[in-house]
């Protein structure tokens, strides 16, 4: 029988590697609490964090935009220093417009974040602005990071570049602070409700 109170039960293999200590299955049993250790309300948790929720979801995309960029930068880099069929591959329109997609991309997504920063500068609380942020940055910089490994070839699937890495990472922000497919409910419910 395990003993009462909090414990890790065990550490979680994950997609991603950033996360300084990684993840893990937390187990809560008979945990007992002194009224002078509670922060905050009893009961009033889930509230206290949808709090946090849209600044965090921000500085993922921030974090995530700053790591798709450096994929990018990499990938730009080798497309004009490697020759293939006569020319630098940036030259070819197959990959020059590969480049061009993420160049717009990524300004796209710079824009919605900055726009969702100054909402909650204003002190409103961004929940619309957070839910289209993050479902359109993170989609826009799931496709960086590939056509990142694609301009790349074989090396891209190497760890030879950090590019790898960050399309393997990139991949999870498509369902952590909520899936795409949830933002797009929450967002189609809000319409909804004000019809
Ligand atoms: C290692 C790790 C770290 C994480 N870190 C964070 C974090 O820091 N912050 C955070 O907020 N989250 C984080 N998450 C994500 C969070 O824990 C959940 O995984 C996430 O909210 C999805 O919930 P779920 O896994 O229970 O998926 P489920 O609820 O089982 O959903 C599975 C899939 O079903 C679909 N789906 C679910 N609901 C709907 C719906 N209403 N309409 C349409 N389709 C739907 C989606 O495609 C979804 O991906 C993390 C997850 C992991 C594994």
């Amino acid at each position: 029988m395990p003993a009462d109170g909090i414990a890790i039960e065990r550490t979680i293999d994950t997609i991603e590697q950033s996360m300084t200590g990684g993840h893990g299955v937390v187990r809560f049993r008979n945990l007992r609490v002194h009224r002078d250790d509670v922060l905050g309300e009893v009961g009033r948790g889930f509230r206290y964090a949808q709090v946090r929720l849209a600044p965090a979801r921000l500085t993922h995309c921030m974090r995530w935009l700053g790591a798709a960029r450096r994929a990018h930068d990499i990938a730009v880099d080798y497309a004009n220093r490697r020759k293939a069929f006569g020319k630098t591959l940036i030259e070819h329109e197959g990959v020059g417009f590969q480049l061009a997609d993420n160049l717009i991309d990524l300004h796209m997504a710079r824009l919605a974040i900055w726009h969702c920063a100054w909402v909650l500068d204003q002190g409103r609380d961004a929940r619309i602005e957070s839910s289209i942020s993050k479902v359109a940055v993170s989609e826009a910089l799931f496709r960086v990071a590939d056509r990142c490994v694609q301009v790349l070839g074989g090396l891209g699937v190497t760890g030879d570049t950090l590019v790898e890495r960050i399309f393997r990472e990139v991949r999870a922000f498509r369902i952590y602070d909520g899936p795409s497919e949830v933002h797009r409910w929450s967002l189609a419910r809000g319409l909804a409700a004000r019809a």
